[in-house]
């Protein structure tokens, strides 16, 4: 799952990053608040943290043209000021929830598994099946005809995606967007190389073959037609 986190101050940004990639999240980092807004209005996220005081486009902004546009992505609110009307202004924006700061990390990542939680409908928590490839998202576990498959956290990001878009030619371009963090330079065979480990680990001595490259165009992860 992809998270943007907008904070100027380089020690929590850093900080967020780094634990939130650790727990597993893909992390795009803005150090402003342009760059958020840019990033909140064009990229996919499945959450935004969103620090409040920022030195150009400020976390009211970026929240408030988030919702006028329709985006629904959950907000949370990282703020120094903890007055109940800074409280009360952001959930009256739009944003899901509030945390001030200095906070402790383990308190960001329960809030940001709850909202991730309520974000999303019950049954997309539910394992994903594709044949008898099995992925559990709560869990974070992977079997193939019940036997337990160890991934790294990119690997398993990835796995993620192309069963939750199977059947879907994925490009290059969209897996890069989706996996990898902002700074991701697409043109590198990162890709290639992480699917090839991804298929040694989930297609290897297993069928049907399930990972499946449409040249020119990407990657499909789906049932081989019958026949
Ligand atoms: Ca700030």
């Amino acid at each position: 799952m992809k998270l943007l986190v907008v904070e100027d101050e380089a020690k929590t940004g850093e900080y967020l990053r780094q634990g939130l990639s650790e727990a597993g999240f893909v992390v795009d980092w803005a150090r402003d608040g342009l760059d958020g807004h840019h990033l909140a209005m064009t990229v996919e996220h499945d959450l935004i943290i969103l620090d409040v005081m920022l030195p150009d486009v400020d976390g009211w902004r970026i929240v408030r043209a988030l919702r006028e546009a329709g985006k629904t992505t959950p907000v949370l609110f990282l703020s120094a000021r903890a007055t109940v009307e800074d409280r009360v202004k952001g959930l009256e924006l739009g944003a899901d929830d509030y945390l001030v700061k200095p906070f402790a990390f383990t308190e960001l990542l329960a809030r940001v598994h709850t909202l991730l939680r309520r974000g999303r409908a019950t049954a997309s928590l539910e394992p994903l099946q594709v044949a008898d490839l099995v992925l559990d998202v709560v869990r974070r576990r992977v079997s193939r005809g019940g036997q337990r498959i160890a991934l790294t956290s990119k690997e398993f990001a990835l796995l993620e995606l192309l069963m939750r878009r199977r059947g879907e030619v994925l490009p290059r371009s969209l897996i890069a967007s989706q996996v990898w963090d902002m700074n991701f330079d697409s043109d590198t065979n990162v890709i290639d190389v992480a699917i090839r480990r991804l298929r040694a680990k989930v297609d290897d001595g297993h069928a049907p073959k399930l990972i499946q490259t449409v040249r020119g165009m990407g990657y499909v992860l789906e049932l081989p037609d019958a026949g």
